[in-house]
């Protein structure tokens, strides 16, 4: 995820923190300073509370990392490649290369999230038992039980994205065999929970105190982002669906154009980009891939320079993205979008065969949508593959 900062490695694993964490880190440790602590252990130095906020915020920070940690251990131990896990403003996102390929797999990966969260509450409770009443450390305990508790049970209502959405996922999958169609329920359940949350939220704006008004934005902001992302996880998964089996050989041209950096810019205009109304062409000598030539690059040049002018000197070289004609089509779509770019190369073993552009596998996908492809593939059977 872009717009995040890497802290440390764990198990192999990139832990990483979003910005915005910074912002709820502040927001929490001020509450804590100066509402919860205040409460539960009065008649403190105001620099106690700071401190207590900001040891307790940390803490809640490992507790949410170990609820994170346990879903990509397990994903691990299913086979599954994980390289990262970045913590945001709602906890965390473990960035798995690929979705669980079976129920079974899905069912534990979430699960154990959840109950992560629930056993540290259980262990923080219990230290709390142990601690003096009234104390310092045990108010923070008394916190640090409850906010666990709380994540645990939270996180496993069964709205997706949440753990238990994904439980629930992953139970309707197994029952109907369909990916699409449980995604399609358990992102409806999470939509629905949104906009209650954001009912929630507006109503306690408008009733609550300062801290009821706090509460409400945050309450209405947590409904608005499971309604998006629920949303966006259910368009995923379609659009996956969609191009499963897909590759990129299916799509791309059997005799590619391409051109040698020797040939001129004129030509280059006259010959291809005028008879065959392409925007960008591979730029190749011999068997290799040298770069893009796209028209922006020629309409950064004078026109009487054109004669003059080699296509090596005005191709973008790097950095170029390249895909194989037996990669998948969605591992295609991935790297433009995920590196903003408007073309892929294709190489086949070193050689150059060729260019897939945005625009390509946009219009492919349109295709199959019209076609009223109904996303029954072998990914979709309950046992997998
Ligand atoms: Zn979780």
């Amino acid at each position: 995820m872009k717009s995040s900062i890497r802290l440390f490695r764990v198990a192999g694993i990139d832990i990483g923190i979003h910005y915005s964490w910074l912002f709820i880190f502040i927001l929490i440790t001020w509450s804590l300073a100066e509402g919860v602590f205040r409460v539960t252990v009065p008649g403190e130095e105001t620099l106690t509370y700071w401190l207590m906020g900001v040891v307790a915020s940390l803490m809640l920070f490992i507790c949410v990392l170990l609820h994170e940690l346990a879903h990509s251990l397990v994903a691990r131990a299913r086979g599954m490649s994980v390289n990262s896990i970045t913590l945001f403003i709602l906890g965390g996102v473990s960035n798995l290369e690929e979705e669980p390929a079976r129920p079974a797999i899905e069912f534990s990966m979430a699960i154990v999230g959840p109950v992560t969260s629930l056993v540290l509450a259980g262990v923080f409770w219990g230290l709390e038992r142990l601690s003096a009443d009234g104390t310092v450390i045990d108010a923070m305990l008394g916190y640090l039980a409850y906010i666990n508790l709380v994540l645990g049970i939270f996180n496993l209502v069964p709205g997706f994205p949440l753990d238990g959405g994904r439980v629930l996922r992953s139970i309707l999958w197994s029952a109907t065999g369909s990916l699409v169609k449980a995604t399609n329920i358990a992102a409806t359940v999470g939509r629905l929970l949104g906009w209650a949350l954001i009912g929630f939220g507006v109503y306690q704006v408008l009733t609550g105190s300062m801290f009821g008004f706090l509460g409400g934005i945050w309450t209405a902001f947590i409904g608005w982002f499971l309604s998006s992302t629920a949303d966006a996880s259910r368009k995923e998964v379609m659009l996956r669906e969609l191009l499963s089996g897909k590759k990129v050989r299916d799509i791309m041209s059997p005799k590619p154009e391409t051109v040698t950096p020797d040939t001129t810019v004129d030509q280059l205009v006259t010959d291809i980009f005028n008879r065959k109304h392409g925007r960008a062409l591979p730029v190749c000598q011999g068997e290799r891939t040298e770069g893009i030539v796209t028209i922006t690059d020629v309409k950064g040049l004078p026109r009487e320079k054109w004669a003059t002018t080699k296509v090596g000197e005005i191709m973008t070289r790097a950095p170029l993205f390249t895909v194989s004609p037996d990669d998948d089509v969605s591992k295609a779509l991935k790297l433009v979008t995920q590196h903003d770019v408007n073309q892929l190369l294709i190489q086949r073993e070193g050689t150059c065969a060729g260019m897939l552009s945005r625009a390509d596998i946009i219009r492919y996908v349109q295709l199959l949508q019209e076609l009223g492809h109904d996303g029954r593939t072998s990914r979709s059977s309950p046992t997998g593959a």
